[in-house]
């Protein structure tokens, strides 16, 4: 299994000379598995993916899983500008929750309405297919499951399965027991989300804020650092990947974080710990 971070940034976009070494686009991941192609989440990272398989096809059709675990902008506001859509040829299926008050077709047509975009979305040429997710999808002989997060909105977080390896997508997500005054029916929907990673190989899960910083947020629906390295270790994750990066944080402040928190876990035996960076590739 391979995986590659195009976007890693919460939000909004954040360009800029501060941002350059982890990127400003905002979240995309790429996971091939047994000769199929899966992505996580449609920011603005997309778009720079797409260019690229329209150069590695060569003209030949392009299959893509497209699998959006929210539809807040800054986790499909990439997707119009997404090259092989434009395409006939290609073969896109977009996959989502319902959402509670309109389809999930019609909420991702939406950000493409006359009033923000001008190409209509049935305009586009590869007519992409839209899924509910209503279990797990296979896709050759890979597997993607999900689980419901905690976050404004219905979101999903994925875990992406082949031949023994697995990868955990893990944007947005406030931990339960963070908010109100915990309990048990918390702690149980903490428990579910560390047995919804246990073991992989990697967990990308956005931790978005200091503890300082999410100490002024609660509620927001994002992870302090510290929180996120207390679910890695629970579920017994090989590698964690710090992701969706504050557009407020530049190069050295993720530094910071990242070592802060591979030192905390590298002090309880845990699991390796890096900041995620546009660009970067692993094998798993
Ligand atoms: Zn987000
Ligand atoms: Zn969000």
């Amino acid at each position: 299994m391979k995986v590659r971070f195009w976007g890693v940034r919460g939000s909004v976009p954040s360009p800029g000379p501060n941002t350059v070494r982890y990127g400003g686009n905002t979240p995309c991941v790429e996971i091939r598995a047994g000769g199929r192609l899966m992505i996580a989440d449609a920011g603005t990272g997309i778009r720079a993916l797409g260019e690229a398989l329209v150069r590695e096809r060569a003209g030949a059709p392009i299959e893509a899983h497209v699998f959006i675990g929210h539809t807040h902008w800054d986790h499909i506001q990439g997707l119009p500008f997404f090259a092989p859509l434009y395409r006939a040829e290609s073969l896109i299926t977009l996959y989502g929750l319902p959402g509670t008050t309109k389809a999930f077709q019609e909420v991702l047509a939406g950000q493409m309405s006359s009033a923000y975009f001008p190409v209509r979305p049935e305009d586009l040429a590869a007519k992409p297919v839209h899924v509910e997710l209503r279990g797990p999808v296979p896709i050759g002989d890979a597997r993607v499951t999900y689980h419901y997060l905690n976050h404004p909105g219905v979101t999903a977080g994925f875990r992406f399965e082949h031949a023994g390896r697995s990868a955990c997508y893990l944007s947005d997500h406030e931990p339960y027991s963070r908010l109100n005054a915990g309990g048990e029916f918390m702690d149980k929907e903490d428990a579910a989300v560390a047995r919804f990673a246990a073991d992989a190989d990697l967990m990308i899960c956005e931790s978005q804020y200091t503890p300082d910083e999410y100490r002024q947020r609660r509620g927001w629906g994002h992870s302090a650092f510290e929180d996120v390295l207390e679910l890695a270790l629970r579920a017994k994750v090989r590698r964690l990947a710090l992701f969706h990066h504050d557009p407020a944080h530049d190069d050295a402040k993720i530094d910071e974080i990242e070592q802060a928190c591979a030192k905390a876990s590298a002090a309880r035996g845990g699991p390796e710990v890096f900041a995620a960076r546009e660009g970067q590739e692993l094998t798993l």
